[in-house]
């Protein structure tokens, strides 16, 4: 915690440095790859009603699942649902800098949860925020170059999702440029680490001077699954060029447009209302229009697609239980009503894991 709060600090001096230069950034105009935009849509395509793979949600891991699946079968038809906007090219996305204008509450590639009362906060009600666009919160976040502890993993206590286990998974992810060692940092993965094209080097020597004093010392590399209570010149998913390195740019254009993936497809603006069930296997979602996103469209608009093989629900640490729940699986039947006692639940399967009363249900 308090290493995060370290970083995090330092990280935003670095970039208040550079807040001035907002207002001179030139915007970029977006250019869509012509091989891309036969591949994502807002309107649900008549070829696309039934498909093997549907993946609820367009966010950071579900770019990656989705990569990979395709990779691994390209025959195989994938379509992944997001509710936000698609993301290519979009300059605000892409620069760095430009990070902050992702906290506005303005934000149309921002989600914000609004929890419920809490006693220990005094009655107050926090506003919690989340990615809401192709990538997910990798498209909005604020960049750290952050890893879970070893203990962090191996308390999971889980076979196959132990330190040790997950090692070769955080190596395949990323080039590393930083300082650390090469049995923890992957070197030929598709996200560039790095300390990106700018840092505040006077600030950066100060704080991590003070840190020292108070007894936090520097450590060259904090995300080697081994060191804590200590302050790192950060690394960050920016390349060395400068371009921020979120799922979607990393993982999910290239495949868009590379003729490599022809099965792989997207659906933007488009909510994921449910998961259909056959008994109790998945068997496709029902869709609708994000209201928010595509204005022109009114009325009742609901859709179904069918999945051969399987629904990967992937939307979110909030979203995800809200689909969930919706679709009759929480953690017991009765809590499928709590929150919307009016509404029509059938309960498919009760399962502790799908974590209930986070956010309220609003949307
Ligand atoms: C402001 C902010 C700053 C952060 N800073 C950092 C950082 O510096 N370093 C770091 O490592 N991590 C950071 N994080 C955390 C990190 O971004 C997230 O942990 C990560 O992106 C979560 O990935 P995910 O795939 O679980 O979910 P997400 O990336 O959130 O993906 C969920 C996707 O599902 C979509 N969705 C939700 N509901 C539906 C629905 N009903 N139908 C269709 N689509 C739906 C959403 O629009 C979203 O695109 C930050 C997060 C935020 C919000």
């Amino acid at each position: 915690m308090v290493r995060s709060v370290i970083l995090g600090l330092r990280y935003l001096l670095s970039c208040l440095n550079l807040t001035l230069i907002l207002s001179l950034t030139g915007v970029v105009s977006a250019t869509i790859h012509p091989q891309e935009e036969m591949r994502v849509f807002t309107q649900l395509p008549a070829t696309l009603q039934e498909v093997d793979v549907i993946i609820a949600g367009g966010g950071t891991a579900a770019c990656v699942i989705a990569s990979r699946i395709s990779d691994a079968d390209p025959q195989l038809s994938i379509l992944v649902v997001e509710q936000g906007g698609n993301n290519l090219d979009d300059p605000t996305i892409v620069h760095p800098l430009l990070f902050l204008s992702y906290l506005a509450p303005t934000s149309n590639a921002t989600l914000f949860h609004q929890a419920t009362a809490e006693e220990q906060l005094g009655g107050r009600e926090l506003v919690v925020p989340s990615g809401g666009v192709l990538g997910g919160g990798s498209s909005i976040n604020l960049m750290m170059y952050s890893r879970a502890q070893r203990t962090d993993f191996d308390n999971w206590a889980t076979n196959g999702w132990s330190a040790d286990d997950m090692i070769p998974y955080l190596k395949k992810l990323e080039t590393y440029s930083g300082p650390g060692s090469e049995t923890t940092h992957g070197f030929n993965g598709p996200e560039q680490i790095s300390g990106g094209t700018y840092r505040a080097n006077r600030s950066t020597d100060q704080f991590i001077e003070a840190a020292a004093k108070v007894g936090y010392p520097e450590i060259a590399d904090l995300q080697g699954l081994d060191f804590n209570n200590g302050v790192q010149r950060a690394q960050r998913f920016i390349s060395p060029e400068g371009k921020r390195q979120d799922a979607a740019h990393t993982y999910l254009h290239p495949r868009l447009q590379d003729g490599k993936h022809p099965n792989l497809n997207v659906l933007v603006e488009t909510q994921v209302l449910r998961v259909i069930f056959d008994g109790k296997k998945a068997c496709g979602i029902e869709i609708r229009p994000n209201p928010a996103k595509q204005t022109n469209i009114t009325g009742a608009s609901k859709q179904t697609i069918k999945a051969k093989k399987m629904v990967i629900v992937s939307a979110g640490a909030l979203g995800t239980p809200l689909i969930l729940e919706r679709s009759g699986v929480g953690p017991t039947p009765e809590t499928l009503f709590e929150s919307q006692p009016t509404a029509t639940f059938q309960s498919v399967l009760a399962s502790p894991s799908v974590p209930h009363n986070d956010p309220p249900h609003k949307d």
